[in-house]
């Protein structure tokens, strides 16, 4: 909806009831620190352009994306509030940053479920980042679907100038006390550094003597502000009151610690063992091995008076040699799908055009000194401050500058990036840093251990990540250890050993060996039907959504597809898919499956899962509406379709057709009735088989009746938990609570089994509880036959059924019922079939 080049007219990205900025559940953009805009509570899972024009940001875990209008307007849209913190689960992104993108294309699908589940808010907002240049004017005020007219935003006609500080204007400020978990550490500073830019004010941090301008990162790290300290903020300029209650804002806004900080450090052990050093736990894991002693690089003598202009240049050159290489980096981590490695990478390559940084070392070199000594000193001189801070998530900080002084030494110096590791080495350090890291996982080492570091640093995330168990804050003692030394890094309990007898080496390799033979097994026996000890075959399928989800599913081992969920097809497209395009999808899904048989369900949109080609009624409580099955009622030619197209997939014997929300037997009936019409028009003698969602208590306690109908019964448990406790398996509030190993449920599930046992179908679960171990020996107990799980899960559930006795879990199974609470039902499972 482009209008002329000052006035342009943005189109809903969701649907959904659109709200003030001031009603977002955030305080950041509730105050407008981030810029004017509008949020929307999303009814969809697609996120469309408002606009034509660039993608100039794209968030490395694809919640929040910033296009350029061709106006020069920049629209950023963030769906959910803290959803970072999902790391990119759950996010699909569907155009590359740099994209040219139209108005109304898809930008990012995402799970709407998770982000309720998981996240603060799914409220998204849609914000005009440089609205100091714009104007806006809302325009939908209730709710909007995507495309419709949302705000018209205008170029301001006296558009305020991006000048030097006006120090006519007096200078204003606030004393706030920091609220931020950890104090003002990286991300916190750079949610600081990012207001500060919004606004043509100078602003500054005072804390104690010091004082650090607020968009330099480094600046602002240095400060050494810890949670709960207190600070003074000055801004000076047109927009200083603003920019001060902005900053303010985003200074006492309390949130959350480092994404990435499970494990939590203890202080430095006292070393009482003998020949056994102390550390803590930063990747978890059992290896012995030879040591390997790796050393930073030292510099000689600096004799001075070089040129400047060729000193600058050639730290230049490096600093851009080594943003190429971090690129490329990203690059990988971003195909891998590796959000923990992207984070850390894409920090550094922000600390290497820090200006703190990169003005330090132009103004040594400017004093006659060789770029390579300059870098040194810079960074050095800002790993000090931080140290001196004496905190240890600031000391962490100090070596991703490290890293950064050995990469751009290594550039200047033409050194290559390059160890002789002896295979299997634990590699020791006084402290590596995220790119050794790499480099020494790539080189196949063992084990990592440190003389300093702490269990959050970015090192640790990274050894967590490839599994390379890690110790660091070992005292220098461990750099004493000769090289070639054969020790024992029992990471998960903190210890290096030192002289270990042959003994404890034999005793180390066979556990290495015992995990490594299980995992492995695991794996090898997936794609063999699982019996229990007792002879009873539980059948484990996959849920899927694609063709592509069924072939990892297959190479996984799936006995076949339990749950082929088909709304995904229908969804986030403007309009429905046609019969021929619906059979090539099912037929797809069933050619990645080999010979094994696939459950397709019918289509189960209403509720909140709307589309937008598909208006239904406004419903008050459109959970408790015509969701599912019951979509026939008001569209039976959706329905229809749907299952001619399936009706003409071959082999039609490997193809079962599934009815969700199913509540009465009529229903059944009637799908079961026009079922045979359509296969007596397309001339087919075979009949498909038919199973019935149990998800319903309605249809839990029917289930005899429904049975004696239907060729399967399929639980789905996460809408039988939210049907039967009466609480919203979407409600952020509740999610603990809506267990499906409550009695109440297992009693449901038991029922179920018996009413189809009574007329000899079998049963299936396809809800989330079939993918979960500890409930596998109740389902198998209480007469489930098929479990459908998540694809990777599928190597694990048949491994759990293989060790399980039918006849145990049947007897143990019906005393759950008698319990009181999920909770005490985990507690007994546990004990019963612990998990190791
Ligand atoms: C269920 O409700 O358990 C189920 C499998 O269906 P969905 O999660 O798609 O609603
Ligand atoms: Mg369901």
């Amino acid at each position: 909806m482009s209008n002329n080049n000052n006035v342009l007219t943005l189109s809903a990205p969701l649907s959904g009831p659109v709200l003030a900025l001031g009603n977002v559940p955030d305080e950041v953009f509730a105050s407008g620190a981030m810029g004017d805009g509008l949020a929307i509570d999303p009814l969809n899972d697609c996120l469309h352009a408002p606009c034509d024009g660039v993608v100039i940001h794209v968030a490395r875990t694809g919640h929040a994306l910033t296009i350029r209008a061709d106006n020069g307007a920049e629209v950023l849209m963030h769906v959910g509030i803290d959803t970072v913190e999902l790391n990119g689960e759950g996010f699909a992104l569907l155009v590359k940053d740099g994209a040219r993108v139209s108005e109304g294309q898809p930008l990012v699908q995402f799970d709407l479920d998770r982000i309720a589940r998981q996240c603060k808010s799914l409220v998204s907002l849609i914000i005009l980042t440089n609205s100091e240049r714009f104007e806006l004017q809302p325009i939908a005020s209730k709710t909007v679907k995507v495309g419709e007219a949302l705000m018209r935003i205008a170029l301001r006609t006296s558009a305020p100038v991006q000048t030097a500080v006006d120090n006519s204007v007096a200078e204003v400020s606030a004393t706030v006390r920091i609220t931020h978990r950890g104090g003002l550490h990286a991300r916190p500073a750079a949610l600081i550094r990012k207001t500060a830019q919004g606004f043509s004010s100078q602003s500054q941090l005072h804390f104690g003597d010091k004082t650090a301008a607020c968009d330099s990162l480094i600046g602002l790290m240095g400060l050494g502000i810890g949670e709960g300290d207190e600070v003074r903020v000055t801004c000076r300029g047109k927009d200083g009151e603003a920019a001060l209650q902005a900053l303010v804002a985003a200074l006492s806004v309390a949130i959350h610690e480092e994404p990435h900080a499970p494990v939590v450090a203890t202080p430095r052990r006292a070393n009482t063992e003998a020949n056994v050093l102390q550390g803590v736990c930063a990747a978890p894991g059992l290896v012995c091995g030879p040591l390997f002693r790796l050393t930073g690089i030292e510099l000689p003598q600096d004799s001075g008076n070089h040129s400047v202009d060729e000193q600058l240049q050639r730290l230049d050159t490096a600093l851009e040699q080594v943003r190429g290489e971090i690129r490329n980096t990203l690059d990988q981590a971003r195909q891998r799908k590796n959000v923990e490695e992207e984070e850390i990478f894409a920090a550094h390559l922000a600390l290497l055009e820090d200006p703190a940084l990169l003005d330090a070392a132009t103004a040594t070199i400017e004093q006659g000194s060789a770029a390579t000594h300059a870098w040194r000193d810079a960074i050095q001189a800002q790993c000090a401050v931080l140290l001196a801070l004496r905190k240890p998530l600031f000391a962490e900080r100090a070596n991703d500058l490290r890293d950064l002084q050995q990469r751009v030494l290594r550039a200047l110096l033409g050194e290559a990036w390059h160890f002789e590791l002896p295979a299997g080495a634990i590699v020791s350090a006084h402290e590596l840093t995220p790119s050794d890291l790499l480099q020494l996982s790539a080189q196949q080492a063992a084990g990592i251990c440190m003389a300093e570091g702490g269990a959050t640093s970015h090192v640790a995330i990274l050894a967590r990540g490839k599994g390379l168990p890690c110790l660091v804050a070992l005292g220098n003692e461990v750099l004493d250890v000769p090289q070639g030394q054969r020790v024992v890094l029992d990471a998960s309990n903190g210890r290096l050993e030192l002289a270990p007898s042959e003994a404890r080496h034999a005793e180390v390799h066979q556990t290495r060996e015992t995990q490594k033979q299980r995992r492995q097994q695991q794996q090898a026996q997936a794609r063999q039907p699982a019996s229990t000890t007792d002879g009873v075959t539980v059948e484990v399928a996959a849920n899927v959504a694609s063709s592509a989800e069924a072939q990892v599913a297959f190479d996984n081992g799936a006995d076949g597809v339990g749950l082929l969920r088909t709304e995904f097809l229908f969804v986030d497209r403007r309009t429905a898919p046609d019969e021929q395009e619906q059979r090539q999808a099912y037929q797809a899904v069933l050619d990645a499956m080999g010979d094994k048989s696939v459950i397709i369900r019918t289509i189960d949109v209403g509720g909140d899962k709307q589309l937008d080609y598909l208006p239904l009624p406004v419903e008050a409580n459109p959970v408790l509406g015509l969701r599912g099955i019951r979509m026939a009622q008001v569209r039976p030619e959706l329905l229809d379709q749907q299952l001619r197209a399936l009706l003409q997939v071959s082999p039609l014997a490997r193809c079962r057709i599934l009815l969700p929300m199913v509540s009465e037997v009529d229903e059944l009936l009637q799908i079961r009735q026009r079922l045979d019409e359509l296969c007596v028009e397309l001339e087919l003698t075979q009949r498909p088989e038919l199973g019935v969602m149990i998800e319903v208590p309605a249809a839990a306690l029917m289930a005899e009746q429904l049975a004696k109908h239907a060729d399967f019964l399929s639980i789905g448990t996460n809408d039988l938990s939210q049907y039967t406790l009466a609480m919203d398996r979407d409600h952020a509030g509740l999610a603990a609570r809506v267990d499906a190993l409550h009695p109440a449920l297992l009693r449901l599930i038991a029922q179920t089994c018996a009413g189809a046992a009574k007329q000899g179908r079998w049963v299936g679960v396809c809800g989330a509880l079939a993918s979960d171990p500890l409930a596998t020996p109740v389902l198998v107990g209480l007469g489930v036959s098929e479990l459908s799980v998540s694809p990777p899960q599928i190597g694990e559930i048949k491994d759990r059924v293989r060790h399980l006795d039918a006849a145990q879990c049947r007897q143990l199974s019906l005393e759950l019922l008698d319990l009181s609470s999920a909770k005490a039902v985990r507690q007994a499972c546990q004990h019963h079939w612990p998990l190791s």
